[in-house]
């Protein structure tokens, strides 16, 4: 059978990134990718344990593949955090999967084929980063990696376990990525991390500003972005890159996780809600149309109602334009099931939708505040919903789908009036 391989991708922007450095080893040694697994010589499930749920979507995935691997021979290997978590354990649980390999290890795959390891879940000393190999999906824009693993130790977090200890790239290298990902096309580049403003240059301790500003002042760099900040490391150099480079991007994702101190001090998060509130407003004093996305998780174990109005006091006090919340949920090894007593699962679903609806409400708000303005979109393609008219991201990170020339060329900076706000989305047409 030709090297044939199949790949699926769960979790975080930084498993997307693993998954496409995966496949850019794949294909330089020979491997053609197909969407196919059927038709695949190499099967790679790329995991997230982040939450339960998510984790035991694997178990079943592999289920589904065991049938597949007795009617013929292919490989198959489980990558990514649930590989790191569990280890051996997914051998003794699906022994018809060859290896399993952790994230630390993706710049190892080659040995791993070579030598038929099929235990790699160490986090090796020389992470290996191949980034001319990349095979990045988009044409315009590029993900970079600036800093892998996380130091925070969260009381509900999986990701000091499954990703390790922070190491940050060189400075130097991280700018030759990002040149050679502009020369390639790329217009749009965002820099990636588990907690990417912790970034300090090995070498020259220079910080994640002094890195913002470099890369913001790259020829061709058209938009700047970045994920995930952590509240308790933003400082003054990473707010004036952000105000003073116009290619940054005006929006900043920056999980909160609870409204309330009690929960926060809790969750080891390193700020309470005042000091949280007080950065956001030292970020809008610098940067007044910044858009603030954040994450919430409801039910972490011991939280009370009143607790829980804080969270929803929050979200009145900052208006974020957007964010993702989630049912907490207990990961091995981690310290939160021990902090207090569970909340019931019914209780933490009712909150989820009573959370989710005063966002809905916001969220109109602000979207509807856009109607009639002309704002500056880059154009990444095709409207998802609909292929006849184009789609982009304004400079505060809103998706606008907008009737435009379909010859107009991607990557493309175009003035775009507003006419209707949707559901999480702007519509319009180019302004000529
Ligand atoms: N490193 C980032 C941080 O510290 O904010 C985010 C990492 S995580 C991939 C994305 C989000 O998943 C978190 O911000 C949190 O809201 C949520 N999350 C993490 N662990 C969780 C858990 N045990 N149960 C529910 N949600 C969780």
């Amino acid at each position: 059978m030709s090297k044939t391989y199949f790949i699926e991708t769960w979790g975080c922007q930084m498993n997307d990134l693993d998954s496409q450095r995966l496949s850019g080893s794949l294909k330089l040694r020979g491997y053609r990718r197909v969407d196919d697994e059927r038709q695949a010589s190499l099967i790679l499930l790329n995991t997230c344990s982040i939450r339960e749920k998510a984790e035991s979507k694997v178990f079943s995935r592999l289920g589904a593949l065991r049938e597949l691997k007795a009617q013929r021979d292919v490989l198959i290997g489980v990558c990514g955090c649930v590989a790191q978590q569990e280890g051996e354990k997914i051998l003794s649980r699906a022994p018809w999967v060859d290896f399993v390999m952790g994230p630390g290890n993706v710049g190892h795959l080659d040995e791993i084929l070579a030598g038929g390891k099929t235990i790699a879940i160490d986090f090796p000393e020389d992470r290996r980063y191949d980034y001319l190999t990349v095979d990045r999906p988009s044409p315009t824009k590029a993900q970079v990696t600036i800093i892998e693993g996380c130091n925070k130790n969260c009381t509900f977090c999986i990701v000091p376990t499954t990703r390790g200890r922070e190491v940050s790239r060189p400075f130097e290298d991280v700018l030759a990525e990002v040149r050679a990902a502009v020369d390639s096309g790329r217009v749009e580049v965002e820099l990636l991390g588990q907690t990417v403003n912790a970034y300090r240059c090995p070498t020259s301790r220079r910080d994640f500003g002094a890195l913002l500003s470099a890369v913001a002042e790259i020829d061709g760099v058209r938009r700047l972005r970045f994920m995930t900040s952590h509240p308790a490391e933003v400082n003054d150099s990473m707010i004036a890159a952000m105000r003073d480079h116009a290619n940054v991007s005006r929006y900043l994702h920056l999980p909160v996780q609870s409204g309330s101190s009690r929960i926060l001090r809790r969750m080891k998060r390193l700020y309470t809600r005042e000091k949280y509130l007080e950065t956001m407003n030292r970020i809008r004093e610098a940067i007044p149309e910044i858009h603030f996305s954040t994450d919430f998780i409801v039910g972490f174990p011991g939280e009370t109602e009143d607790d829980f109005q804080q969270s929803l006091s929050l979200i009145e006090e900052v208006r974020y334009g957007s964010l993702f919340a989630f049912k907490y949920s207990p990961r091995p090894g981690t310290a939160a099931p021990r902090i207090g007593p569970p909340v019931d699962d019914a209780v933490a679903a009712e909150r989820l939708t009573r959370l989710f609806a005063l966002q809905e409400r916001i969220q109109q708000e602000r979207l509807q505040s856009y109607r009639g303005k002309i704002l500056p979109v880059l154009v990444e393609g095709p409207s998802k919903h609909d292929p006849t008219m184009l789609s982009g991201r304004t400079d505060d990170n809103w998706v606008v789908n907008f009737v435009a020339d379909p010859a107009t060329p991607l990557g493309s900076m175009l003035g775009v009036r507003i006419d209707q706000a949707q559901h999480h989305t702007l519509r319009g047409e180019a302004a000529t």
